[in-house]
């Protein structure tokens, strides 16, 4: 196996399926199914989960709300994410901790990094709720954050699209996909892998980060087995 220790990073927003808000909940036992492949090989699966299908600070301030505020929403909102795809992993009978970075001690732990490790050694897959529990950050940056604090090998980002390309393949068909591409390369191209805040942070830590396609059957595993998935940003 390529990795030991892994963070995944979920959007909100994947777990909508084909729904325009909230929680499809065929897609979520679909990537309790994945995860549960990966935890199976041994691999220590650590996840941290967005909240876009629920609710953005952003958008909240667009419309005039107090921008803490909102971001205090988005945060519970990555909460019931969490909430749910730890039932839906435990439909697997897969061990999970939800840790949040809010206290909300009769939900869920709150986080701590050493708690968060000995659950990873026991082989249960710890996600983490409420970002890094501040406003104006990115569940994104809470990825990269947990990510170092815990030793992951990698930050695995799973999207809708199956890496980095020269332009959105959404829009351009004629767009070319990296299969590695270094942190430099991504600045001066102008590519957008992560926002600024999350991107740094990981450059600075050398932590590579992976974008990859979640939603296409087995391709978490084969990630992991090593197989050539995605887009490797690195130094
Ligand atoms: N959020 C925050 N601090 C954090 C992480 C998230 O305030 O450390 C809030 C913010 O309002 C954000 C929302 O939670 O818009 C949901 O997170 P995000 O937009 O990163 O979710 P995703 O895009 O991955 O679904």
């Amino acid at each position: 196996m390529q990795y030991k220790r892994i963070l995944l990073k979920l959007s909100g927003e994947a777990l909508m399926g084909d729904r325009q808000y909230g929680i499809d909940p065929k897609r979520l036992a679909e990537y309790a199914k994945e995860i549960k492949e990966v935890v199976n090989k041994g691999i220590q699966v650590a996840i941290v989960i967005g909240g876009g299908n629920i609710f953005r600070g952003v958008a909240g301030a667009s419309n005039g709300m107090d921008r803490v505020q909102g971001d205090h929403m988005g945060m519970l909102a990555t909460c019931i994410n969490g909430l749910a795809l730890q039932s839906a992993l435990e439909d697997e009978d897969v061990h999970t901790r939800l840790q949040t970075a809010l206290e909300i001690k009769e939900v869920a732990e709150p986080y701590i990094k050493r708690k968060a490790i000995r659950h990873l050694e026991k082989g249960r897959v710890v996600i983490f709720g409420a970002g890094t529990g501040n406003p104006y950050f990115t569940t994104d940056t809470a990825a990269v954050l947990r990510a170092i604090e815990i030793n992951a090998d990698a930050i695995l980002k799973g999207t809708r699209v199956d890496g980095v390309y020269t332009e959105d393949p959404e829009k351009n068909t004629n767009a070319k996909k990296f299969e590695t591409i270094t942190f430099k390369d991504v600045i001066e191209k102008g590519l957008k892998v992560m926002d600024m805040t999350a991107f740094t942070l990981s450059e600075e830590n050398k932590l590579p980060i992976i974008i990859f396609d979640m939603n296409k059957k087995g391709n978490l595993l084969k990630l992991i087995s090593g197989e050539k998935i995605g887009t490797i940003v690195d130094i």
